[in-house]
């Protein structure tokens, strides 16, 4: 999955502590997270602030914010502990107040006001505890401990200042509590780090800290990975395979240039919620039982998948949240189906056992014919409902490319059509609805939007793509498949005979 919402706009810059020269509109918050362990387990983060705001143009108190609830992560606010607020007058103190909840686990927060002026700078001490084992489960943006250190989100344990006009945070780690070797790292890169911006900024971002292990691509790969606790599986090998699926996605997809600082995180944990995969801007955290076995294949696709998220990104102009799974979802399923086929990272058996499962559960699901703003109602309550817009969009993409190969008489491809929105989209311009309609309109056709419309907005039709679209080397079979409400007509593609194997990965 992909928090739509907290992507980053790319990768940011390191800077030294020593760099650290204010000008005069430069405003900081600056910060230093110290893990506290006891018997070799990670307690909680201690965090110091320092707050070089500006008088609030608002009018409004100085105020503190922190999530109650952070993507199914609850009470975060409540696991500050200890909190210090002080400035050259003396301790400050705050009443507090929370939003409205939102419901669905989506992230709604904490306020604490001033009860009195401030004068900066203000400095501010508190303990974040960990989450404890038992927590609901969910992406893994609480903050855990394992393996002799901690890891999460910068969003599962900071009480930031929201008002106070920062424009830039600098962020460096005391690990003077953990393990000798010990590495603190995150989504903006290893050891202290600066973001440019507001201070929730900060929170876009995976946060890893302690005696992790890690794996860094040979060469100018721009690939990283680190991980805590012993997963049930190789992990440097996987790290191996998803450094080359790396360099597979930015040599397919050209439109990041250069290609981005990656970072994959892993924790492997004692007690549950487990987690899963989940990516941010430049990263990916997957957080897992460390006993639980892992099926390799379904583990490299989880990998491709959730890195793909960077290069597939998203499109603007949905009706509402989530809406628009079909393309960050479907677009990301897709590739993460072609590609590594292409690249050699996939057995053509994988191949076609991936994308028959995948087009079995999207014929077989019990939203196939449901438009996508019903879906989106049943949000996390129906992982199979919630899934169908992946399917969906991965078939339709698969259909399009076939039907844009055809009408350009091979000239063109969907990669080759998506390519300069792509690189669009990536120097800022909007991509939306209205963009992707009118490539549509000049590749195929009035007929092509308004079957966008039908099969991806509305779900009134179900997707067929045609017999050549998975490649020269299949062939469309029709078979009748066994739903939950009876059997229905569905579609498998099957090895064609007498075609070589070296002309199955690109056509
Ligand atoms: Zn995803």
């Amino acid at each position: 999955m992909r928090m739509k919402s907290l992507l980053l706009a790319g990768a940011i810059g390191l800077l030294a502590q020593s760099a650290w020269a204010d000008t005069p509109e430069v405003h900081a918050l600056r910060m230093v997270w110290k893990p506290l362990s006891s018997n070799g387990e990670v307690t909680a983060i201690e965090v110091q602030q320092q707050v070089d705001g500006v008088a609030a143009n608002d009018g409004k108190p100085f105020s503190l914010t922190a999530p109650v609830t952070y993507v199914n992560v609850t009470g975060v606010a409540d696991r500050i502990t200890r909190l210090d607020v002080r400035d050259a007058s003396g301790p400050i103190s705050f009443t507090t107040e929370d939003d409205k909840p939102v419901p669905g686990g989506f992230p709604y927060y904490r306020h604490w006001r001033a009860t009195r002026a401030v004068s900066y700078p203000v400095t501010i001490s508190y303990t974040a505890l960990v989450q404890p084992a038992g927590s609901p489960g969910g992406p893994a943006f609480g903050i855990r401990p394992s393996g002799g250190g901690v890891s999460g989100s910068a969003a599962g344990f900071l009480l930031l200042p929201e008002n106070a006009g920062t424009t830039q945070s600098n962020v460096s780690w005391d690990l003077s509590n953990m393990p000798a070797g010990s590495v603190g790292v995150t989504t903006f890169g290893d050891g202290a780090f600066e973001v440019k911006g507001a201070a929730n900024r900060v929170n876009q971002s995976w946060i890893m800290a302690g005696p992790a292990q890690q794996y860094a691509a040979k060469g100018a790969s721009h690939f990283h990975a680190y991980w805590l606790g012993t997963p049930s599986f190789d992990a440097e090998a996987a790290m191996q395979w998803t450094a080359k699926a790396y360099t597979v996605l930015s040599t397919a997809l050209p439109h990041i240039d250069p290609a981005p600082d990656y970072r994959v995180f892993m924790r492997a944990l004692d007690t549950p919620p487990y987690g899963g995969g989940t990516a941010l801007g430049n990263s990916f955290m997957l957080s897992m039982s460390k006993s639980a076995p892992k099926d390799p294949q379904d583990l490299r696709i989880t990998f491709f998948h959730e890195m793909t998220h960077q290069w597939s990104g998203g499109i603007d102009g949905g009706t509402r949240i989530n809406d628009s799974a079909w393309f960050h979802e479907g677009l990301t399923v897709y590739f993460t189906t072609m590609l590594p086929l292409e690249g050699g990272l996939y057995t053509l058996d994988e191949y076609a056992a991936l994308l028959n499962r995948q087009a079995a559960d999207y014929y077989t699901s019990p939203a196939r014919d449901w438009s996508a703003a019903r879906i989106v109602e049943v949000g996390f309550g129906d992982e199979r409902i919630r899934h169908t817009p992946y399917l969906r969009g991965f078939l339709y993409f698969a259909d399009l490319d076939a039907r844009i190969r055809k009408a350009s008489k091979g000239k063109r491809t969907l990669r080759s059509v998506l390519h300069p929105l792509l690189v669009a989209r990536q120097k800022g311009e909007r991509f939306d609805y209205a963009v992707w309609k009118d490539m549509l309109r000049k590749e195929l056709g009035e007929e092509a939007v308004a079957e966008f419309q039908t099969i991806l907005v509305d779900g009134a039709k179900v997707v067929v793509p045609p017999s050549e679209a998975f490649g020269p080397c299949f062939v469309r079979q029709a078979v009748e498949l066994k739903a939950d409400s009876g059997p229905v007509q569905g579609y498998q593609w099957g090895r064609k005979k007498g075609v070589a194997d070296a002309k199955c990965r690109k056509w």
